[in-house]
C-alpha cells in the first residue's frame, strides 16, 4: 500500500514516522489520540482520485483532514486503526477570481485567512470568520458547514457556496464548479458533502460568493445586566440597522475573567464590571452612512431606554481588533483553567435567556462549584455553552460527570427545539449523543445516504453516524 501511495504522490509527500504523524493522530483539543497507517498529502484532485480509488481496492479507510481544528475529533482516526490521513494543505491554490459573477474558485486546503486575503487584494469580502481562520481550511469549513462571527448577515459556510469538486468513495471525480446562483436541475448534490464531516466523499475545491468590502464598519462591547437584556438590545440594533448588523456576541463575565488572566495584551474595556457583555459589530457596503455614527446613536438611545448599562465603541481599527480578540480568545483561555466540557448549541434566540438561566441553575445544583462559561454567536441563536471544572475537582474527577452534565445541557436544548451542534459537528465527540435526540427516521434517512454513497464504508468510518 505505502509503495503504492508513494508511486502516487511521491516520497516527500508521505509521513509514516510516528512522531512526525503526531500532530495528525491528535485533535485540537487534546481529547482524542488515534493510529494510521500513514499521513498522505497530495497536490491534486489528480492525486487525491488515485488515493481513493487504491484506497478503495485494499478496502482502506480513509480520514480526510485540512487544519485539524474541528472540535469533535472528526478529522483524526480511532485508535488502533490502519486508515490513512487525507490531509489537503498542499492544495492550497486560488484557480480562479470572477470578478463580475464576485465569485472565487479555490482548491480544499486554501486556509481562510488566506482567501479572506486574496479576496480583500480583488478589493471583495468573503466573509467567514471565525478565531481558527489562521489554521483552518476551506475543505474543513464546508464539511463542517462552518458558521462564525458574520453569520447573523451573511450566512453559514452552506450559504456562501456556489460549487463544489469532489472525490466520491470509489475515486471517481465529481465536478460541480458551476458559479451559478439559480440552478433547477434536481437534486442539489453539494448540500449533502456540505457539513458531511468527510464521510461522503473528499471535497477538494469549491466556488465561493464573493461581496462589497464594507465601507465603514464599528464596534461596541456593550454592558448588559443579563441575556434577557441582551434580547432586548438585539432587537433593538436588528430592527434600526437591519442588515448592517453583522455580529452580536454574547459574553459571560467568567469569560472576559479568563482571557484578562491568561491572555496577554488583553485589558478590560469598561471601568465597572458587568455580569454580561455584547460584542457588536455593524458595517455598511454601499452607501456614505457612517456605520460608527450609526452604532453610537443606537447605544446612546440603548442606554437611555435600558436595553444596555454601559458601552465603548472602538475609535480605531486597533482598538476593534483588541475588542475581537476579547471575544476570540476565550476557548484558548479556558484551556488555562483545566478540564472542560464543551456544548455548541442552538435553540430559538427568543429562547435563549431562559435556557442560559435554566442550565445554569440546574448545573450549579447538580455539580457543586461548577463554573459555565457561556459565549457566542448570540444573533443565530448559537451558544458554546462550556463548563469548566469545579476548582475543588480533578480533570478525571470532573469528566467522570461528562454524561450527567451533557444531558442536563441537550434534554434542556431538545426540549426548546434546539440542536445539540450548531456549528462545530458531530464527529467522534457526539456520534452516540445525536442518537438520543434524532428520531429514527431522521437517523436512517441519513444510513441510506451513506450507504448508497459509500457502499464500503471507507469514509471516515466512526464519525458523524
Ligand atoms: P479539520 O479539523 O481538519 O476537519 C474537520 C472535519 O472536516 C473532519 O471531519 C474532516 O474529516 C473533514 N474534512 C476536512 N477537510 C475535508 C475535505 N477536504 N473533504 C472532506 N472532508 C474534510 N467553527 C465554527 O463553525 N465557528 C466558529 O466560530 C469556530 N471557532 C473556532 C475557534 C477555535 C479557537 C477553534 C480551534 C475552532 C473553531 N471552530 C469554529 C471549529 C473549526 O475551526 C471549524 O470546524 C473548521 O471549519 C475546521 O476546519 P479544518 O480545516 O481545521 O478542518
Amino acid at each position: 500500500m505505502l509503495e503504492k501511495l508513494t508511486v502516487i504522490v511521491g516520497a516527500n509527500a508521505i509521513i509514516t514516522d510516528a512522531e512526525a504523524m503526531a500532530p495528525h493522530l491528535t485533535d485540537w483539543r487534546g481529547r482524542y489520540h488515534g493510529d494510521a497507517l500513514a499521513v498522505v498529502k497530495p497536490n491534486s484532485t489528480v492525486q487525491v482520485a488515485a488515493i481513493v480509488k487504491l484506497c478503495a481496492e485494499n478496502r482502506t479507510t480513509i480520514v480526510p483532514q485540512g487544519g485539524n481544528t474541528g472540535l469533535c475529533g472528526g478529522a483524526v482516526p480511532g485508535e488502533k486503526s490502519n486508515a490513512i490521513v487525507l490531509n489537503l494543505t498542499r492544495m492550497d491554490k486560488v484557480r480562479a477570481v470572477d470578478l463580475d459573477n464576485n465569485t472565487i474558485t479555490v482548491e480544499a486546503g486554501c486556509v481562510l485567512a488566506q482567501l479572506q486575503q486574496v479576496s480583500e487584494e480583488n478589493n471583495r469580502l468573503f466573509p467567514l470568520s471565525l478565531a481558527a481562520e489562521g489554521s483552518c481550511t476551506i475543505g474543513g469549513n464546508l464539511s463542517t458547514n462552518a458558521g462564525g462571527t458574520a453569520v447573523l448577515r451573511y450566512g453559514n459556510t452552506r450559504e456562501l457556496t456556489l460549487g463544489l469538486e469532489v472525490v466520491l468513495p470509489d475515486g471517481q471525480i465529481w465536478s460541480g464548479l458551476r458559479g451559478l446562483r439559480k440552478d433547477n436541475t434536481g437534486y442539489d448534490l453539494k448540500q449533502l458533502f456540505i457539513g458531511a464531516e468527510g464521510t461522503l466523499g473528499v471535497i477538494t475545491a469549491a466556488v465561493l460568493k464573493l461581496f462589497p468590502r464594507p465601507k465603514s464598519s464599528a464596534t461596541a462591547f456593550v454592558g448588559v445586566t443579563s441575556p434577557s437584556q441582551a434580547l432586548e438590545l438585539f432587537n433593538q440594533l436588528r430592527g434600526n440597522c437591519a442588515e448592517r448588523l453583522t455580529g452580536f456576541e454574547l459574553i459571560s463575565r467568567l469569560c472576559l475573567d479568563f482571557v484578562l488572566r491568561h491572555i496577554s495584551n488583553t485589558h478590560d474595556p469598561l471601568t465597572v464590571a458587568y455580569p454580561w457583555y455584547v460584542l457588536v459589530e455593524v458595517s455598511e457596503s454601499a452607501s456614505a452612512l457612517d456605520a460608527g455614527e450609526l452604532l453610537e446613536q443606537e447605544l446612546a438611545s440603548a442606554l437611555e431606554q435600558s436595553r444596555a448599562v454601559d458601552a465603548v465603541v472602538a475609535k480605531s481599527s486597533a482598538q476593534s481588533q483588541a475588542l475581537w480578540a476579547l471575544r476570540e480568545n476565550i476557548s484558548e483561555a479556558q484551556r488555562f483553567e483545566g478540564a472542560s466540557i464543551k456544548h455548541d448549541v442552538s435553540v430559538p434566540i427568543s429562547a435563549i435567556a431562559h435556557f442560559v438561566n435554566q442550565a445554569s441553575a440546574s448545573l450549579a445544583a447538580a455539580v457543586a462549584g461548577i463554573r459555565i462559561v457561556a459565549f457566542g454567536h448570540m444573533g443565530d441563536g448559537n451558544l458554546h455553552f462550556n463548563v469548566s471544572r469545579p476548582l475543588a475537582l480533578s480533570d478525571a474527577e470532573f469528566f467522570a460527570e461528562s454524561h450527567r452534565i451533557n444531558a442536563i445541557v441537550h434534554d434542556l436544548v431538545h426540549s426548546l427545539n434546539g440542536s445539540i451542534s450548531a456549528e462545530h459537528g458531530l464527529g467522534q465527540l457526539k456520534r452516540e449523543e445525536i442518537t438520543r435526540y434524532k428520531s429514527v427516521l431522521e437517523l436512517d434517512l441519513m444510513r441510506s445516504i451513506k450507504r448508497a454513497w459509500d457502499p464500503l464504508g471507507i469514509m471516515n468510518p466512526g464519525k458523524v453516524i
